[in-house]
């Protein structure tokens, strides 16, 4: 079973999965994000019609991996995932990255044990007093060697994921701090099959995606868009002569209705993954059971565990 915004679903029912985009992001920082910064019936109604879209495309379930103090709102969520009829999945845990603009102060001061403690609770009895439970973790970290408080939300991940389940996806823009995060895990007794590396195609270096993925990690290749389709095939085929497209991951990192600009700005759609990634992927020789691997039962397993 997964969690999903309106409640558990058999993991065999999800299908088609993006695994990271956004709904909303507000990116004025811990000290003074608030819901009251945005009215939530105007990002319902500019992020309705892109989450219609890409049902419409095909897609059934939709991970929203924007975290605790960058705008994270499950009640939108509930709206949307009711309304678009997809099964959307939201997150707990605290983002480090960005040199630590989005961590609230407790985050400093609490122990890995403490925060793990938050993030159990929210697992167990729901987000910002909602019976909406989260269905995977999101933390982030900035480079390597990984700073103090970075090293402490990774153990803290793996202290929450004994006791949930709950994979771990990380903001990780480069290969070194990947494998800093994954031997964390390894001595704090947490397999790389629970770890998802987030914004992998940032690594320029493609052997660390292939020693990620051999170690059991999940790779992820989101930001797919107009301009990246040749970048996200290249990677794809380097996976596949590796023998390794059983780790990895796809999505855009698209959406965020932008909280502070004018009806939330530019939202990106859903949608380059199904009508320009696919077709070049197909065309690179990428077949579609691959695909459908890539998009359904990786994204099965990563969340699962299976
Ligand atoms: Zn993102």
């Amino acid at each position: 079973m997964v969690q999903s915004v309106t409640g558990p679903i058999a993991a065999g029912r999800l299908g088609i999965t993006l695994m990271h985009e956004h709904v909303l992001v507000d990116f004025i920082g811990a000290r003074e994000v608030n819901p009251s910064r945005y009215d939530p019936d105007q990002a319902f109604k500019v992020a309705l019609p892109h989450l219609v879209k890409v049902r419409e495309l095909g897609c059934e379930c939709v991970l929203e991996c924007t975290p605790a103090y960058i705008g994270r709102d499950v009640r939108l969520l509930k709206r949307l995932a009711d309304a678009s009829g997809l099964h959307i999945l939201t997150n707990t845990g605290y983002y480090g990255a960005a040199n630590d603009k989005y961590l609230p102060p407790h985050a400093f001061t609490e122990t890995a044990d403490q925060l793990a403690a938050r993030w159990v609770r929210e697992a167990v009895h729901g987000i910002d007093g909602a019976a909406i439970r989260p269905g995977f973790m999101k933390i982030g970290v900035d480079e390597a060697p990984l700073s103090d408080v970075d090293a402490k939300l990774v153990r803290a991940a793996a202290t929450a994921h004994r006791a949930t389940g709950l994979p771990i996806a990380s903001h990780t823009t480069t290969g070194a701090a990947a494998m800093a995060e994954i031997e964390l895990l390894d001595r704090a007794g947490v397999s790389a099959g629970s770890f998802i590396w987030v914004h992998a195609h940032n690594e320029r270096e493609t052997s660390f995606h292939t020693r990620a993925a051999k170690g059991g990690a999940w790779v992820e290749f989101d930001g797919v868009a107009e301009d990246s389709i040749s970048r996200h095939v290249e990677l794809v085929r380097h996976m596949k002569t590796e023998g390794l497209l059983g780790r990895v991951l796809l999505s855009h990192d698209a959406g965020w209705y932008h909280v502070g600009e004018p009806g939330g700005g530019a939202f990106r759609p859903y949608t380059i993954l199904f009508t320009k990634l696919i077709p070049a992927l197909a065309e690179a020789g990428i077949t579609k059971d691959e695909v459908r691997q890539m998009l359904v039962e990786n994204p099965r397993r990563a969340l699962t565990g299976a």
